[in-house]
């Protein structure tokens, strides 16, 4: 089966390519190119108009959606995730575990493991590696995870979690203040594992030291973090000021406000911003209560609480694409690539994500000139979007 898609841009890692046209056959990208070369044989045409083409997302903090959480770690809960986020552009992610009793989170693990291991058991948006946030938080900057389940930076802990991950724990968010973070950001960074810096209250130097150590990344920029004043910039300074440090940003216009979000977006640019969602199980669900990891969360029009903290969101990743764009006035094209290519990047997939090549899956989306997502392609699966 050979279906052919049309639009009026598609987004490339280093440009974009006008009057584009997509083939792909049995789910894979076959060959792409311009209009102007004439159209190659196919079964099925889907015209997108105007649409600029875009790899499918990579979320790469997401902990649930669709009323179940990713720590629930078996195909069928999971499968509720993976289908709610192919819905909404995304053809792979890093499932996000919280902070919780050490039994659940090596559960979580070993039952996340299988699912990477075992490909087409989730159907939907692939689950590539994990993102482990948590136990080694600080106190002081915890948000919404439970304080009597923090645990302090801990090389013997880690490794049980990572044996529990069969090597498949991808990026780990660690508070580098805390006693003993250094040594295990040096221990994971050298098992392969990307080092966030987030949830913290470090100074600007004791964030750079976790830099010096190994960190790439920064979690939830603003969120959970010391932030800027001129005399202590903070782990925020720090973050902002450091070219080379990648920082994901959660762009709801409710955990940042938007000024916050364009003096991010002119110190991390282009090549280092990833937008995120921190989804959690409410996301694509009605006002209620939910579960994050081991804890409730009570919904409300967009808010996630626990108590009086905002506790994770109820963002999706196209929902990310057209506020920053709308926020930052950023081209959409170059937006996209903070969804897809950026994120691919930090986590290690860009071999095989976060980009369309021929000998892909086929997973790409489509968006308006609005920034509406309008159509996705998962799998080779096409599905107009309403
Ligand atoms: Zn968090």
């Amino acid at each position: 089966m050979r279906s052919l898609l049309t639009a009026g841009t598609l987004v490339l890692p280093d440009g974009v390519l006008s009057d584009p046209w997509l083939l792909i056959e049995d789910g894979v990208i076959h060959s792409f190119g311009t209009r102007g070369d004439g159209l190659p044989q196919h079964k099925e045409h889907h015209d997108l108009p105007d649409a600029l083409l875009a790899p499918a997302m990579l979320d790469i903090h997401v902990h649930g959606a669709a009323g179940h959480d990713v720590m629930e770690g078996t195909a069928e809960s999971v499968s509720h995730v993976t289908r709610f986020l192919a819905s909404h552009g995304v053809g792979a992610f890093l499932p996000t575990t919280v902070t919780a009793p050490v039994d659940d989170i090596l559960r979580a693990l070993d039952g996340l493991a299988t699912l990477i291991e075992t490909p087409g058991s989730v159907e939907g948006a692939t689950p590539l590696g994990i993102h482990l946030e948590g136990p080694f938080l600080s106190h002081a900057k915890r948000g919404v995870h439970p304080p009597e389940l923090l645990q302090p930076p801990s090389i013997d802990l880690f490794d049980h979690f990572w044996q529990a991950s069969r090597g498949h724990i991808r990026l780990m968010t660690v508070a580098p203040e805390l006693p003993s973070a250094l040594d295990l950001v040096r221990h994971a960074t050298a098992l392969g594992v990307r080092i966030s810096l987030g949830h913290s209250d470090a100074t600007a130097a004791e964030a750079q030291a976790g830099v010096a150590a190994g960190g790439v990344s920064a979690t939830h920029t603003y969120n959970a973090m010391r932030g800027l004043d001129h005399r202590e910039p903070g782990m925020l300074g720090a973050v902002l000021d450091d070219d080379s440090l990648y920082a994901e940003i959660i762009a709801d216009g409710i955990h940042v406000q938007p000024i916050a979000i364009r003096v991010f977006w002119r110190s991390k640019g282009a090549a280092r911003t990833i937008l995120i969602t921190d989804g959690m199980s409410a996301t694509g669900m009605p006002n209620g209560r939910y579960r994050l990891g081991s804890f409730e969360v009570d919904v409300a029009d967009g808010r996630a609480t626990h108590g009086d903290v905002l506790a994770g969101s109820v963002l999706t990743m196209d929902r990310a694409v057209h506020n920053f764009a709308a926020f930052t006035g950023a081209p959409l094209a170059t937006v996209a690539r903070l969804a897809t290519a950026n994120p691919a990047a930090l986590s290690g997939f860009a071999p095989s994500h976060g980009a369309i090549a021929a000998g892909r899956r086929a997973d790409v989306i489509a968006f308006s000139p609005e920034g509406q997502l309008v159509a996705t392609c998962i799998a080779g699966r096409f599905a107009r979007v309403q």
